[in-house]
């Protein structure tokens, strides 16, 4: 029942054109399953065998979103359903998306994953890297795979005005490069603890784990 009730209060609040995915990484079936009863479609998960174990198992009208780092070779087990793959941040990553995406006749789509925050991550690109992706001949000539966005994710941290201003500036960017390459439509950011302030920023996809399920388990 708390499930429902949270992902309706999350809902309420939305403006339009806003996707939320419920981040439903640990939680079980039967809780996923809630939320799907509750209307909700979009799910996302961070680790490959965890996301093809449940959509295995879990309706197949689900739109499955991979929002965690995908490693090379693990590519070709969700190529044939996934919807969005959200931290995309190699050429060489873009390459063996679109040669899964061939083999199973299907365009996946992708955002590429832009470093914002403050902390030491391993992931993520700088915008003039993500800038030289969108440029580059090899990546346009992939038919397989379209970029479709950017994904960021704020520092974690209570210092609202750090995360508003590195939101700020993805949407900033964001706003630049979609001018010149219209395929960039999705602007994915904002987690439980910070979707109000990203959505004030101009987020259009927000990626909500604890707020719907409760906090995690691990
Ligand atoms: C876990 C996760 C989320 C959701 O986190 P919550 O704080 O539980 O909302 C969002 N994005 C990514 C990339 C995640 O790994």
């Amino acid at each position: 029942m708390k499930i429902a009730e949270n992902l309706q209060n999350i809902k309420n609040n939305l403006p339009e054109n806003t996707t939320l995915i419920a981040v439903s990484k640990t939680k079980s079936i039967e809780e996923i399953m809630e939320a799907y009863d509750a209307g909700q479609r979009v799910f996302g998960e961070n680790k490959v065998q965890e996301l093809v174990g449940k959509q295995e198992k879990l309706p197949e009208d689900i739109q499955w979103h991979m929002i965690g780092h995908l490693q090379r070779n693990k590519v070709k087990y969700i190529a044939p359903f996934v919807s969005l793959i959200h931290a995309v941040d190699s050429v060489k990553l873009l390459k063996e998306i679109n040669k899964h995406g061939k083999k199973h006749q299907r365009n996946i789509d992708c955002l590429l994953q832009i470093k914002i925050a403050e902390e030491e991550s391993k992931f993520g690109l700088d915008i003039a890297e993500a800038e030289k992706i969108l440029n580059s001949e090899e990546v346009k000539s992939m038919e397989h795979v379209s970029i479709n966005g950017l994904m960021g994710m704020a520092t974690f941290t209570d210092d609202t005005n750090q995360i508003r201003k590195e939101f700020g500036y993805l949407k900033k960017e964001f706003d630049r490069l979609s001018a010149s390459y219209l395929c960039l439509k999705i602007l994915s950011m904002g987690m439980s603890g910070d979707y109000q302030i990203a959505l004030e920023q101009g987020s259009n996809m927000i990626r909500i784990g604890s707020a719907i399920f409760g906090e995690r388990n691990y």
